[in-house]
């Protein structure tokens, strides 16, 4: 029996939703994706026109492709816009990855290695953050694994403004590229030179900074807001994340609503006297009657009014970053070679593209809307196919047009 060959049917119906199929993809990477753009971006000027220039840069970038079928090839490299795009057209990849940029060209790393000289080392890479919704799977109630919805994706929303606001302000870096992963999630490029230069060592340094818990994972605790200031940027932080919590999360995700849920919430609170008290209280009065008010509004008003004896300052902070902070995958961060989904691929499994989102309006986004490869075409057919000499990806779409802005530095 061909166990593999059933194997692979089976995965590849698993993974291709209705409509994203090789077929399709061969129309969208012929007649939509920004190839062009893209080489631009990752050339960062060094396309043969200024004189400063470095030719070798772009075909020093690890691109790697996901074929059907799983077949994962890494370290292509490409000499121009035409070669890149000639690639994927051809090779029609499911998905595509970006590496850094090496010393040599990835693709002849062999032939460098039996010339003796070992030099074949990752030498740049944008500084790259990712956010998965499904790390917030212990406070979000609403879905869980890789579903998402317009209750839980504000998470998403606060967690790129809070990281947007200090790679600005703290770090002084102004090209970031947000882009929603397709599915469950965010990424944030940071292309400016200065950030694509950090060396491993640094990019530890900077994910260290978002870090807000330093203990161990035994405990209940995954946050601890301690000293006697908080620090400028937790101290910010907590200005965005401190309305959010209670003016969305609390009622979108009822946060309190239940024994299970405010549960979660005492053992937060590192006095078990004050915990035991609201304990009891909600335990004896599940609905509150006496109130009209929101049952999760009440309850979070009475742990803030208990907990504020000098002992527990910090408690209602430690609480809603614990629920509100962001969680990023800090090992995405920490290292130059990582790969990261380039930005404009089709996921494989919902047929969403990776479209940028754009930070001052991250509110709008909402991943329900995001246009998936079968609704592309249908506009690209109704369009007749008529328009290939306008070059016009999307160019009589004014919707997608703001997508295009963020490669123009
Ligand atoms: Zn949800």
């Amino acid at each position: 029996m061909d166990v593999d060959g059933d194997e692979r049917k089976i995965r590849q119906e698993i993974v291709q939703p209705p409509g994203c199929n090789a077929d399709y993809l061969k129309l969208y990477y012929g007649k939509l994706f920004p190839h062009a753009e893209m080489f631009k971006w990752m050339s960062y000027g060094n396309d043969g026109k200024h004189p400063a220039c470095d030719p070798s840069y772009f075909g020093r970038r690890e691109f790697s492709f996901t074929l059907e079928n799983d077949i994962y090839v890494r370290f292509q490299s490409f000499n121009s816009a035409l070669q890149l795009e000639n690639s994927i057209k051809e090779k029609c990849p499911f998905k595509i990855d970006i590496g850094p940029v090496y010393s040599v060209d990835p693709a002849r790393r062999h032939a460098y290695a039996q010339a003796g000289d070992n030099v074949f080392i990752p030498v740049e890479r944008e500084l790259v953050f990712d956010i998965d919704i499904t790390d917030y799977d212990d406070v979000r109630y609403c879905c869980s694994g890789a579903d998402v919805c317009s209750e839980c994706w504000p998470l998403m929303t606060i967690a790129i403004k809070v990281i947007d606001t200090s790679l600005r302000d703290d770090f002084g870096f102004n090209h970031l590229l947000w882009v929603y992963s397709g599915r469950r999630g965010v990424h944030c490029w940071v292309c400016d030179g200065r950030a694509r230069r950090l060396t491993n060592e640094q990019r530890a340094a900077v994910t260290d900074y978002f870090r807000v818990y330093k203990g161990n994972d035994n405990s209940h605790k995954k946050v601890s807001l301690t000293g006697p200031a908080l620090h400028p940027f937790l101290e910010r932080s907590s200005k965005v994340l401190t309305p959010f919590f209670e003016e969305k999360l609390l009622h979108s995700q009822n946060l309190f609503a239940s024994e299970e849920r405010f549960e979660k919430v005492l053992e937060l609170i590192p006095d078990e006297s004050v915990a035991a008290h609201l304990r009891g209280e909600w335990q004896v009065n599940p609905r509150s009657s006496t109130s009209r008010e929101d049952l999760n509004v009440v309850r979070w008003e009475r742990l803030k009014t208990k907990t504020k004896a000098p002992g527990l300052r910090r408690c209602c902070e430690e609480i809603v970053f614990s629920y509100a902070y962001p969680r990023l995958d800090l090992e995405v961060s920490k290292h130059m070679n990582h790969l990261l989904k380039a930005p404009f691929c089709v996921h494989p499994k919902t047929g969403r593209v990776c479209v940028p989102i754009d930070p001052d309006r991250c509110e709008e986004f909402d991943p329900t809307t995001v246009p998936t490869l079968s609704t592309l075409l249908e506009e690209l057919n109704r369009e007749g196919l008529r328009d290939d000499t306008e070059n016009g990806m999307f160019s009589n779409n004014k919707q997608y047009s703001w997508l295009f802005c963020f490669f123009s530095w």
